[in-house]
C-alpha cells in the first residue's frame, strides 16, 4: 500500500504516521525529519535546507523530489509506504504521479487531516521535543513530568526552531497557499479520504485504522 498524509503543520500527521507504520508494517517517510537530520549531521543537503526550515519556507522542489525518489528505492519501501509532509506543492504531486508511474506504482490512498487553524497554532507553539530520539511533548495536554526533560529518556527537551511564533504563522501562510490546493487534486481521484484531526488522539488512529483496513491494507 502507497499511502500519503495530507495536512497542515500540527495536525497530528507525524504521530499517527509512527502508529500506523507500526500497526502495518510499512516504513514512514517523513520529509521534514529526513531533513532535520541533515541538518543535524551537517550534509550538503542539510546546509542547503536550514535557511529554509528555520525561516518556516519550503525547500525547492527539486530537491525534495530527488530526495523521495531516493528514498522510495529503498528495499524497505519496495512493499508499500507512508509519506508524511510530502508532497506539499503540486509540483511536487506531479513529480510524485511520474516517478510512481516509473516504478509501475501508484497511490492507494491520500489522508487529509482536516484542524481549525486556532487548533493547530496552540499545538504548534506549545510543542517541545527531545533531543535523543524525537519524543514529542506539549505544554498544555503532556507535559514532562521534570520540565525540560523527557520521561522516556531522561534527555533535553528542546523547540524546533520553526515551531516559534514568527516560523509558525508563516509554515501556516505557505501551507494555505502551498499545500491545501492539492486538497482538491486528490479529491479529484477515488484514493482520498478525511480524518477529524481535532479529535483526540487514540480516536484519530482508531478513524485512521479503519480507513486502512477497509482499504484492504494488511496489519502486522
Ligand atoms: P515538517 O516536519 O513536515 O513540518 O517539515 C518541517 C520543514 O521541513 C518544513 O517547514 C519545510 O521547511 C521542510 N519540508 C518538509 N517537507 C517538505 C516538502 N515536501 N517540501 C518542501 N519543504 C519541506
Amino acid at each position: 500500500m502507497n499511502v500519503v498524509f495530507l495536512g497542515p503543520p500540527g495536525a497530528g500527521k507525524g504521530t499517527q504516521a509512527a502508529r500506523i507504520s507500526a500497526c502495518y508494517g510499512i516504513p514512514h517517510i517523513a520529509t521534514g525529519d529526513m531533513l532535520r537530520e541533515a541538518i543535524a549531521r551537517g550534509t550538503e543537503l542539510g546546509r542547503l535546507a536550514r535557511s529554509y526550515v528555520d525561516r518556516g519556507e519550503l525547500v525547492p522542489d527539486e530537491v525534495m523530489l530527488r530526495l523521495v525518489e531516493e528514498r522510495l528505492q529503498e528495499p524497505d519501501a519496495r512493499g508499500g509506504f507512508l509519506l508524511d509532509g510530502f508532497p506539499r506543492t503540486r509540483p511536487q504531486a506531479e513529480g510524485l504521479d511520474a516517478l510512481l508511474d516509473r516504478m509501475h506504482r501508484r497511490l492507494d490512498l491520500v489522508v487529509f487531516f482536516r484542524v481549525p487553524q486556532e487548533t493547530l497554532l496552540r499545538r504548534l507553539v506549545g510543542r517541545w521535543i527531545c533531543r535523543a530520539a524525537g519524543h514529542v511533548y506539549h505544554e498544555d495536554h503532556r507535559p514532562p513530568r521534570v520540565p525540560g526533560r523527557c520521561d522516556l529518556d531522561g534527555s533535553e527537551l528542546y523547540q524546533r526552531p520553526d515551531d516559534r511564533p514568527e516560523a509558525v504563522a508563516r509554515r501556516l501562510e505557505v501551507y494555505e497557499q502551498q499545500t491545501a490546493p492539492l486538497v482538491e487534486y486528490y479529491r479529484a481521484r477515488g484514493v482520498f479520504r478525511e480524518v477529524d484531526g481535532a479529535a483526540g488522539l487514540a480516536e484519530v488512529t482508531r478513524r485512521l485504522c479503519a480507513i486502512l483496513d477497509e482499504a484492504g491494507m494488511g496489519r502486522v
